[in-house]
């Protein structure tokens, strides 16, 4: 396919690459973007601000960091051949074999070749007249394509550590979040970690493991499920590779893109209690995917929530044996209003002698000083700090770089009371440009490569029937995109994901605009509708 590239003809600027399309980042999304384009027949490439591929799991390399949706869901489904040849070790695997995956991927389709490493792109500006996207790096490169898609993450850019006193600090400190790469020695070392988050939950354990101490400062407590990791065994391979066609469909069809995630299909509250606590006992054991969906309205009633929240402190209580810590460790909000998290001995690790928790909502930490932590109540002498404060999810990527549109609008200032978009794959204002599991889109609340293969899949799409229709722009109508925005408010407020402080309202970010940004109504629902969108004639965008 010929791309009916306007572009800048007179420019012959040898310093400017003029291409088809140009992908932001070589995570999954962007990887499986750039290999779709190929065999679309366009020439595109990625611009990745790494050293590889990989994206978060290119930089979440903290000690224990793992999935949390099964290997053999969290990977592609696009190539029957790659399925059937990778072989996961683990149920949920680490993020070394996550890695390793990505560069294998990469290489078997060839995508490196078209991948400029090492660039972060700085700005994308959308020339109106010449209808391309201008595109600078930090390395002083500039890009021009037709297409551009923001394939930047939603938990990629970090929440950057803003304590007090943090230069004053002579110890190491390291974020979970952008982990070096190689291999830190705790042994005999005072070590504090901030943040009780999925990332914490996971490191805590190793890290307690390793170290001399572990001081916890713990903010808000979170519920965990133990993820009963285990190795694969060759029969259950096997069946999943005998079987994937139907496995993957079902992924496609499901509400978060979990074939085994078991949804229960009664309410909590219609059934006794001794049926309610087998039923999480049955879903604890076989560990994490699938707890939160025992029955169907955990997530949308604050009683049927209720049962399956103080099961789980219930269970806090059972493991943890000092009663105070197993008080401070049970959280208060409902289950999964935050991100459940999955663990592999977290609340055991409470019981190790060289544990502390620390209590920060009590006690808040006042600033980092030369020798550790001060808080209100004492210094904590640390030898290495761990923050685990999380990620500027869903927009922190994107409005790190500086996007603008037509009429010289800025995404920062479109987006300065909240991202604003249409079905969280196109923009008003910002024609040509797509987002993989942009704000808007279902991405995060379930399995990441489900929702990436769809979006790459309908971008994909689009830009062939631009060509075939020789369109030269298209974006969204600003009252589609108004509908669409109303629309995801209205099923978040039929739920109870407004009723905490997580990262999916932006709440972890001081300053923040509180918006539920993810799409709630699930991933079947969303994935109807785009289609519905895109086979009648794209509702809702206009195509000049
Ligand atoms: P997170 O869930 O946002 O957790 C950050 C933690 O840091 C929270 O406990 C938060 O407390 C605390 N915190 C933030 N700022 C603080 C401050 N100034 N002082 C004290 N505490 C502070 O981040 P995350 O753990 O990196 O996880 C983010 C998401 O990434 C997860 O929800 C999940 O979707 C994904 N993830 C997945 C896995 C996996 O299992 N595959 C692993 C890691 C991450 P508050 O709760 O009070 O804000």
């Amino acid at each position: 396919m010929t791309v009916k590239f306007q572009g800048d003809s007179k420019n012959t600027d040898p310093s400017i690459t003029k291409i088809d399309a140009i992908i932001v980042g070589a995570g999954f999304g962007g990887m499986y973007m750039l290999h779709s384009l190929n065999k679309l027949g366009l020439k595109a490439i990625i611009l990745e601000e790494a050293n590889g591929v990989g994206g978060t799991w290119y930089w979440n390399r903290y000690p224990g960091a793992r999935c949390d949706i099964p290997s053999i869901e969290y990977s592609y489904s696009f190539s029957d051949e790659l399925q059937q040849e990778w072989e996961w070790s683990h149920r949920y695997s680490t993020q070394p074999e996550i890695l390793e995956y990505a560069n294998h991927v990469a290489d078997r389709f060839e995508l490196k070749e078209h991948i400029r490493f090492n660039e972060r792109v700085i700005s994308a500006e959308y020339v109106e007249n010449s209808k391309i996207w201008k595109l600078h790096t930090s390395s002083g490169n500039m890009y021009q394509s037709k297409y551009c898609v923001m394939a930047t993450g939603s938990l990629s850019s970090i929440n950057k550590p803003k304590f007090e006193g943090i230069d004053s600090y002579n110890g190491d400190w390291y974020i979970t979040g952008k982990w070096p790469h190689e291999k830190i020695d705790l042994s005999g070392k005072s070590v504090g970690i901030i943040g009780t988050g999925s990332s914490a939950v996971q490191a805590i354990p190793i890290l307690a493991e390793n170290s001399k101490t572990l001081t916890v400062f713990q903010r808000t407590a979170n519920y965990s499920i133990p993820a009963n990791n285990r190795s694969l065994d060759s029969e259950e391979v096997r069946y999943v590779k005998d079987n994937y066609s139907s496995i993957r469909e079902k992924q496609r069809k499901g509400k978060g893109g979990v074939a085994f995630s078991n949804i229960g299909l009664k309410s909590a509250l219609e059934v006794s209690h001794e049926e309610r606590l087998k039923e999480y006992q049955k879903r604890w054991d076989k560990g994490y995917v699938g707890f939160i969906s025992a029955y169907t309205d955990i997530g949308t009633n604050e009683d049927a929530n209720e049962t399956a929240a103080e099961f789980v402190r219930s269970k806090i209580r059972e493991i943890v044996k000092n009663p105070n810590t197993a008080e401070l460790l049970s959280p208060k909000n409902a289950i999964g209003c935050k991100r459940l998290c999955a663990d592999t001995n977290y609340f055991e690790t409470y019981n190790r002698d060289n544990v502390s928790l620390i209590d920060v909502n009590e006690t808040p930490i006042e600033s980092l000083v030369p020798d550790g932590v001060k808080t209100t109540e004492k210094t904590f002498d640390l030898d290495v700090v761990v923050f685990a404060i999380g990620f500027d999810a869903m927009t922190g990527a994107l409005l790190g770089i500086d996007i603008k549109g037509k009429n010289g609008m800025k995404l920062r200032d479109k987006w300065s009371d909240g991202p604003r978009s249409y079905l969280g794959l196109t923009v008003e204002g910002f024609p040509n440009m797509f987002t993989i599991t942009g704000p808007g889109s279902p991405s995060v609340l379930g399995n990441m490569m489900v929702a990436i293969e769809q979006h790459v899949e309908w971008i994909t799409k689009c830009i062939q029937d631009m060509e075939a229709d020789g369109k030269n722009e298209i974006e969204p109508e600003f009252t589609a995109e108004n509908k669409w925005m109303d629309h995801i408010e209205e099923v978040a407020n039929q739920t109870l994901r407004y009723s905490c402080n997580s990262w999916y309202v932006g709440a972890n970010v001081p300053g923040k605009k509180r918006v539920f940004m993810p799409y709630v109504g699930g991933y079947d629902v969303y994935r109807k509708k785009c289609n519905e969108i895109s086979t009648n004639g794209y509702q809702g965008f206009l195509r000049i």
